[in-house]
């Protein structure tokens, strides 16, 4: 670029405005500039912020004087024009400012900001030798100031693009970022045991056995010592060390490993562990598909012959996996790169693993449990092209926002699972939704697999949109479990109930732990009760900040808010008529379990909900204790009804389903129909038919019925009717408005003006504004205004009137200080 010219450059920064930002590039900056590379910019007064350029221009901004660029970051742009595509796309059909949408693209890392500071590496071993001369001054400046950020690297050097500089420094290994600090060198060591030298012999080792096992003493000293030889610590004349956890794990006592560490026969040590976990080398044969398989796969690839999406209909236990198994590898065979998308939760599990005895480490994982720098990796490896690695990715729905550069096939596994639609914060995109719209930019192609389609999908293939490949019965002609209703009314009057559980459940749950069989419960709720009642006036604790009771918590003893943080102790007597009889109204999961200690004593039961598994890794050591049948019943959540495969469950007990048929939601049928298949489907599946039972007053409801039978299309025929008359998706598209405003007469007039303007414009399509259910969060009043359209009106034109109403509503003063969430296909 010219060295003398003026430009300017649009920028998106990490604020919830709509527009990019123009900024003056100063002359030494000018070949350094480019779309896609990160810039350090003044905003706000004296605030930096890292933002992305997305335009290069000449033109003059109109009426105020434009800042100048103070650092360029990047030498190569960090997202390429597909993604900025994609950006552009989320932030028009979701109405989601720009630097929403970057924020959630981004990984953290890559959103150095003012904030961001670098320090001298803990590593740094003091060779200055090769330091440039603007290195040694920033370095010199460290000695003394122990963290700088980029305002002040910039200030010493009196330079603008310090960007260089700061990447050679790091590339040194002179200086690390704060942030790289906290995460790649803390947790990132772990205690190892290793066989010491003296023992590494066939022969020294027999002694040592035979000398340790001639003293009682010894005994767990032994045992301890052969855990580690079992795991594999010494083969063939070689040590391996081994990770002590693990051997804790499989029985070795700790103080027996010290004792053995202390007397010379086993070290343990402090090691670094890789970072992207071994996985190694792919070490499975693809599975040989059965008929039934081998024809949907066929199918598939006929219907991507005509079709961009294809909607896999596969009951629960058909093995679509195997199917989806056979696409990769025909995608790798071309070159080209898969994303394979899941809900947030089943990440975690036996899915990953299944794939990656496959592919080995051509599978990279892309999730939020897992820390910056491994995302940044995947990223990076992506953006360079360096198609040796990650040609797989697996992810949650973040996933859709990497730098792939030619995608063959994307899946969307489970792909009716209302997590794949981000709530908060804005965007409130669908996942799902979103990789459809990237299969363009990549003329790739889409499968859709479910056992429960959502609706609008299966409409779409019903109406020929997407192809439509189904596959009804289960893997090794396993039969679909037997699903029996438990009458709750009639047992409350027979008398049979057992707390909360019917005599029917109850009768079933003795005999398949009498067979050694293993019990999933499901329960749509946690903590121990959602209610607490004064039994005398009806009272109940509610949050100070929202409009809902509390919940009690019984092993932390407090009475918690689901929707804020709010929490306090329970009080012994009624504030209202001080009556000290306190009721407890309905279960949560925590409830249950302590149920299930009085009516089935000595059972060993544990929770799987948001409470128990909110540590790293709890997660997967229930599901792994309750696949080593340390457990005989899982109680839970939704988190029970994921893609898991156990093969000793015999039964499902679903204790609730009328709550989830009561909510007041369009979607309630559809959800019920979709949670208690898919836990159903959690039953019987290897070794032979699982047994359902359903608790409920109303047996005889459609939905449980369709449950029942396993007729999933009745239940979208049925619905689909219900859908139609009441103007629901799939045949309008929804828009839901949430005003929130701490005054609630303010809000109730704002309310009212929004709506108004919004009539003029969509009539009868407009509905409240009303209350949501929970009228009050975090001390904010909401207020609901819904928008219909028919499905077939243009995206664009309805978005730009909406978006026009709203900025003339915000065009008058006073209803500036009101908060307008929107969000577009609400689930
Ligand atoms: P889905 O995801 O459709 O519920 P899965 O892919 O989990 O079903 O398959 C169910 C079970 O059947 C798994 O344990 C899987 O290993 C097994 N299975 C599926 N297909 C095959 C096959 N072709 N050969 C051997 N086992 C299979
Ligand atoms: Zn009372
Ligand atoms: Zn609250």
């Amino acid at each position: 670029m010219d060295e003398r010219k003026t430009y300017f450059v649009d920028v998106i920064l990490p604020v919830p405005i709509n527009n990019a930002f123009t900024y003056r590039v100063p002359f030494e900056m000018n070949g350094h500039i480019k779309v896609g590379v990160r810039v350090v910019v003044p905003f706000g007064r004296s605030k930096l912020q890292t933002g992305i350029i997305v335009r290069v221009h000449e033109e003059v901004p109109e009426g105020y004087q434009s800042k100048y660029v103070e650092a360029v970051l990047d030498d190569a742009p960090i997202i390429t024009g597909k993604q900025f595509k994609l950006w552009n796309w989320i932030s028009e059909y979701y109405m989601s400012p720009l630097g929403d949408v970057m924020n959630a693209a981004l990984p953290s890392n890559f959103k150095l900001g003012s904030e961001t500071k670098v320090l001298l590496h803990p590593e740094y071993e003091g060779n200055l030798d090769h330091l440039t001369d603007r290195e040694y001054q920033v370095f010199e400046a460290l000695e003394i100031q122990s963290e700088l950020d980029l305002k002040e690297i910039s200030e010493i050097l009196g330079i603008k693009t310090i960007q260089p500089v700061i990447k050679s420094l790091i590339e040194k290994r002179v200086i690390i970022t704060q942030e790289d600090l906290k995460q790649k060198y803390a947790p990132k060591t772990q205690l190892f045991v290793e066989l010491a030298k003296d023992y590494q012999s066939d022969e020294q080792l027999k002694a040592l056995i035979e000398v340790l096992g001639e003293d009682k003493r010894k005994k767990k000293q032994l045992d301890a010592l052969l855990t580690y030889m079992q795991m594999g610590g010494f083969k063939q004349g070689i040590s391996v060390p081994l990770l002590r956890s693990e051997l804790v794990e499989k029985g070795a006592s700790a103080s027996s490993l010290n004792t053995l560490d202390k007397d010379g026969i086993l070290c343990i040590k402090r090691m670094e562990i890789s970072r992207l976990e071994d996985k190694g080398e792919a070490d499975s044969e693809f599975k040989d598909l059965s008929q039934d398989q081998q024809k949907a796969l066929d199918e598939i690839r006929a219907s991507f012959v005509e079709k961009d999406v294809t909607l896999l209909h596969g009951v629960t236990g058909s093995g679509k996996t195997e199917i989806y198994v056979e696409l990769i590898q025909e995608q790798l065979d071309r070159g080209k790169q898969v994303l394979f998308l899941l809900p947030e939760i089943a990440l975690t599990t036996q899915l990953i693993q299944r794939l990656q005895r496959y592919f080995g480490d051509k599978i990279g994982v892309y999730h939020s449990r897992f820390n910056q720098n491994e995302r940044v990796e995947i990223w990076n490896a992506l953006l360079n092209n360096d198609t040796s690695k990650f040609q797989i990715v697996l992810g949650a729905r973040s996933a859709v926002f990497l730098p792939f550069r030619s995608l063959g096939l994307i899946i969307v596994d489970e792909e009716h699972e209302s997590s794949f639609k981000q709530y908060d914060p804005s965007p409130r995109y669908n996942g799902r939704d979103t990789a459809i719209v990237l299969r363009a930019f990549h003329d790739a192609k889409v499968l859709l697999g479910s056992a429960t389609p959502a609706m609008e999908t299966y409409f779409n293939a019903e109406e020929g949109k997407y192809g439509l490949v189904s596959l009804d019965k289960r893997f090794g002609d396993l039969m679909m479990p037997e699903i029996f209703t438990a009458n709750i009314k009639k047992e409350k009057m027979q008398k049979t109930m057992q707390s909360d559980f019917s005599g029917f459940l109850v009768e079933h749950m003795k005999e398949a732990l009498n067979n050694k069989e293993q019990i999933i419960l499901f329960q749509n709720r946690r903590g121990y009760n959602p209610v607490w009642a004064c039994e005398v006036c009806g009272w109940n604790p509610h949050c100070k900040n929202c409009d809902v009771s509390l919940t009690y918590h019984k092993n932390s003893n407090v009475l918690k808010c689901h929707y804020c943080s709010y929490f306090t102790p329970p009080v012994g007597a009624c504030p209202k008529c001080q009556s000290n009889r306190l009721k407890m109204i309905g279960f949560g999961t925590e409830k249950i379990e302590d149920e299930l200690s009085i009516i089935l004593p000595g059972v060993r039961v544990q929770r799987l909900d948001l409470d128990t598994t909110r540590q790293k890794n709890s997660y997967e050591t229930i599901l792994r204790d309750f696949d080593e049948r340390k457990i005989d019943i899982l109680v839970g959540t939704q988190m029970v009804t994921k893609g898991l495969d156990f093969d000793n469950v015999s039964l499902v007990g679903i204790l609730d389903a009328d709550m989830m048929l009561n909510r007041p939601d369009f979607r309630a049928f559809e959800r019920s129909y979709q949670l208690m298949s898919q836990v159903a489907g959690r039953a019987g599946r290897k070794t032979k038919r699982g047994t359902v039972v359903i608790q409920t007053y109303d047996p005889d409801h459609w939905i449980i019925q369709h449950v029942i039978n396993h007729d999933f299309i009745g239940m979208y025929k049925n619905e689909l009717i219900e859908r139609k008359n009441y103007f629901y998706p799939p045949f309008y598209k929804m828009i839901n408005l949430t005003l929130k405003h701490r005054d609630p007469n303010k809000l109730d007039m704002m309310a009212a003006d929004l709506a108004d303007r919004m009539k003029a414009v969509f009539g009868s399509r407009v509905l409240g504004p009303e209350f949501p259910v929970v009228k009050r969060i975090q001390n904010s009043y909401l207020k609901v205004i819904r928008l219909k359209v028919e499905r077939d009106a243009s995206n664009k034109k309805v978005k730009k009137l909406l978006q026009q109403k709203i900025d003339d509503f915000y065009s008058v003063a006073y209803n500036k200080s009101v908060r307008i969430v929107i969000d577009v296909d609400p689930l």
